[in-house]
């Protein structure tokens, strides 16, 4: 059976006195139920977070991760430093870091490797198009695409222990949501990929999430969609209480 998963994507905001004061605040309101939820944060506030949510079923995830153990990577961080600390998940291809930071397909794919290989760490791998894909009709080939090239040379073991987040670029941080069909239904292409390239019952495992202005008053329709595992939240997250709404969706 799959566990939903709520994933907050703080981004680059929050300091370290913001990030305690979240996770107090959201420790009083959390409820453990039979859904997931977890930060993601600035490195800078992981270990807090890890020492602050310990015992409380809250997850605590990092942004980016290089794919080399160690090395003269001036300004990067590692798969174990990661792990040392606890971390328990790290998103890998957010299309802000594919914009901006120069990821591609292949060091996803290089990401995934070292996290899956090397650590307990699950990996969030984030998909999806962008507005003149989506425009131009190619929604469905971009994301097959981004799939093949994430999971080149994974094992179907390995690919099963991932969590997918479906980001339609055009959505995220625009206030602009897929309906919940259309995220429905890319959620169910992305399955049914994951079943061509692999099986069924890799298909069946994996986490598949909807990212992209998730809000309190939008998530329970999205979330209500079959093939939708959960949700990767950036700005709604940031707020303790609405990040709890969503949640309890
Ligand atoms: C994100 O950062 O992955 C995201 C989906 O952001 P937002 O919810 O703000 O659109």
């Amino acid at each position: 059976m799959r566990i939903p998963l709520i994933a907050g994507n703080w981004k680059m905001y929050k300091n370290r006195k913001e990030a305690c004061e979240f996770a107090e605040a959201f420790k009083k309101i959390y409820r453990d139920t039979d859904i997931r939820a977890a930060i993601c944060a600035p490195f800078t506030q992981l270990d807090d977070l890890v020492k602050s949510f310990a015992g409380t079923g809250i997850g605590v995830g990092a942004q980016n991760v290089h794919f080399e153990e160690e090395g003269a990577f001036t300004g990067e961080i590692s798969a174990s430093m990661l792990e040392e600390i606890g971390v328990d998940y790290c998103i890998v291809g957010h299309s802000e870091r594919r914009q901006y930071f120069g990821e591609t397909d292949k060091t996803v794919n290089l990401k995934l490797k070292k996290l899956l290989r090397s650590t307990s760490i699950t990996p969030i791998l984030c998909i999806g198009e962008d507005l003149r894909q989506r425009e131009e009709g190619q929604e469905k080939k971009v994301v097959a695409s981004q799939l093949e090239k994430a999971f080149s040379e994974l094992s179907a073991e390995e690919a099963g222990k991932l969590v997918i987040a479906y980001e339609p670029v055009w959505a995220i941080g625009t206030g602009k949501t897929a309906a919940p069909e259309q995220a429905g239904e890319m959620c169910a292409w992305i399955r049914k990929t994951v079943e061509n390239i692999y099986d069924e019952e890799t298909c069946d495992r994996v986490i598949i999430q909807y990212g992209g202005s998730v809000k309190p008053d939008n998530a329970t329709e999205i979330m209500n969609m079959p093939e939708i595992d959960g949700a990767l939240v950036g700005g709604a997250s940031l707020s303790p209480d609405q990040f709890m709404e969503i949640v309890n969706f």
